[in-house]
Formats: structure tokens, C-alpha cells, sequence
């Protein structure tokens, strides 16, 4: 259980907590919780598709530092520390390699300085990605990111805790223009499943009792993409994205309620 500080809110559910509580982490609150308990009541995969997103971020990762030479991730709206988290993955295969990891919510730098306390190549810092050319130009991402040197952007899981209105697409794009050719984008989305009536029975209860939660349609994420040469096996269920096991059966939800995917700027 974190501690009480006067910077980290208890009283009002936050999406990084409430994402905490869905992969069985201790840094969440009872508000936390019961936004977490009413999601699981109309959607009781959320567990496995957090753990979905999850194992898919490994291999993204895993593929790029590996197979790609990336040495520069921006991860934005990385959450709290979890299980494995980017630097580990990336330094692992390139010690060498540079992690930024950058949330609007307070608790995730609490808990990022202490774990990071000794890693001179990873830093936490809290920025909120609508304010994309603020956060670019902070000095501790300039100090870790060479923007002349391809970096890969994570937007995984944010998206979705954007409203339209917020123009997330607008965000994309000003992150595209401040990153050379040869970087890459890795971008995960809630997706509206026409035959599942709990995608939008979801998105209503996180819109009320959390504020965020847009479930976007396959169209609407590759916007996102728009400009980009989007990797193979495409934008696909998670679990479908290289996976190291063949996925037995696809139609179940747990696999198909959030869609992913890797675009490469040229
Ligand atoms: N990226 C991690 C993953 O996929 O495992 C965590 C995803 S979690 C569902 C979404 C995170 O985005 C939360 O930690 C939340 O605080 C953060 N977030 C939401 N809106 C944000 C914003 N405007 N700027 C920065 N971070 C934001």
C-alpha cells in the first residue's frame, strides 16, 4: 500500500491505480478498487486483457531492442511499476539502452525514483502528453532521448483516456514530427467489438466513474497509424501481435478487446 502525499489524491480513482488493481499490484485505493470491481462486473476479462497488454509490450520491446537496434524508449503513460517493466526488457538484450518513462499521475514517479534510484540510462517523469511540445522539450527527456537518433514511442494503453476532443490523433502527430525516420510508434487501444454489447455497457461506466475510457473502432485506431508503415502481422488483437505460443482460439474477448500494433516512420 503507498503512503498518504499531499501530491497523490486518495479520493478520486486514477486510471494508472485502477490498472494496478486490474494486474493484482498494492498501489491503489479503495476508490481504486471499486472502479476496478465495477469494470470486472460487466467485463471479467479485464484481468487477462491487462495481462495481454502487458505480454504484448514485452515482445514489442523484446522485438525492437533485439531486432531493430532500438536504443531510445519513450514510454508515455508507462503506469506504475509492474511486473517487467520497458527498461528491463530493453536493457536486458542492450544495457546500454535509454528508457524514459513519462505519466500525468504523481504516484508513478513516487514509485519509478525508488526502483530507478540506480539506473543512470531510465528516468520517471510526470508530464501530461496533451501538452506533447512542453513534454518533448523537458530536460529530463532531452537528457536520455536524442531526438536525431530514432526513438520508439509508446503510447500503450493511453490513447484511450484521451477524448476525442483532447485530439489525440494531433498528439500522435506532433510526436511523429519531433522523431527522425527509422523510429517507431507502438500503440494500443480499448476496441469496440459490434458483437459485444459490453464494450459500450464498459465504456459508459469508465466515462462515469473514472472520466476516461474511449473504446475506438479498428478505423479510428489506424488513424493513429496514419503515415506510418505499420509493421507485420498488422493492427491485430494483442495476443495475436508475433506471439511466442500460438493463440488456440481468437474469438474469445479477453483476446479481442484491445487491438494493437507497430508503425515505422520512413
Ligand atoms: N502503458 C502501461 C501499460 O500499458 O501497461 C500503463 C497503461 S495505464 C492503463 C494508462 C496510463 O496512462 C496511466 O498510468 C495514466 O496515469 C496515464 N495517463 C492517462 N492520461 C495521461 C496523460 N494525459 N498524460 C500522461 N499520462 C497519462
Amino acid at each position: 500500500m503507498v503512503e498518504s502525499s499531499p501530491q497523490i489524491p486518495t479520493g478520486v480513482p486514477t486510471a494508472a491505480r485502477v490498472y494496478d488493481v486490474m494486474l493484482g499490484g498494492k498501489d491503489n485505493y479503495a476508490v481504486d478498487r471499486a472502479v476496478a470491481e465495477a469494470s470486472l462486473a460487466i467485463m471479467p476479462e479485464l484481468r487477462d486483457i491487462a495481462l495481454h497488454n502487458r505480454a504484448m509490450l514485452h515482445r514489442v520491446v523484446r522485438y525492437l531492442a533485439a531486432e531493430e537496434g532500438i536504443t531510445q524508449f519513450l514510454d508515455l503513460g508507462s503506469g506504475l511499476p509492474t511486473v517487467r517493466n520497458t527498461h528491463e526488457v530493453a536493457q536486458e538484450i542492450n544495457p546500454q539502452a535509454h528508457v524514459v518513462y513519462v505519466d500525468i499521475d504523481p504516484i508513478v514517479l513516487a514509485h519509478g525514483r525508488a526502483i530507478l534510484a540506480d539506473n543512470a540510462n531510465t528516468t520517471v517523469v510526470t508530464a501530461d502528453i496533451r501538452q506533447p511540445g512542453a513534454l518533448l522539450g523537458r530536460p529530463e527527456v532531452r537528457a536520455l532521448i536524442d531526438f536525431e537518433r530514432p526513438v520508439c514511442v509508446m503510447l500503450v494503453g493511453i490513447l484511450h483516456h484521451l477524448a476525442d476532443e483532447e485530439e489525440p490523433g494531433r498528439i500522435v502527430q506532433t510526436l511523429r514530427d519531433a522523431v527522425p525516420s527509422g523510429s517507431f510508434f507502438f500503440i494500443t487501444n480499448f476496441t469496440r467489438l459490434g458483437d459485444a454489447p459490453e464494450s459500450v455497457a464498459l465504456e459508459k461506466q469508465l466515462l462515469e466513474q473514472l472520466g476516461t475510457g474511449r473504446v475506438r473502432t479498428p478505423a479510428e485506431l489506424a488513424a493513429f497509424f496514419d503515415g506510418l508503415e505499420i509493421l507485420p502481422p498488422g493492427l491485430v488483437p494483442l495476443p495475436l501481435w508475433r506471439p511466442d505460443e500460438p493463440v488456440l482460439d481468437a474469438s474469445t474477448i479477453d483476446v479481442r478487446f484491445m487491438t494493437g500494433g507497430v508503425g515505422r516512420k520512413s
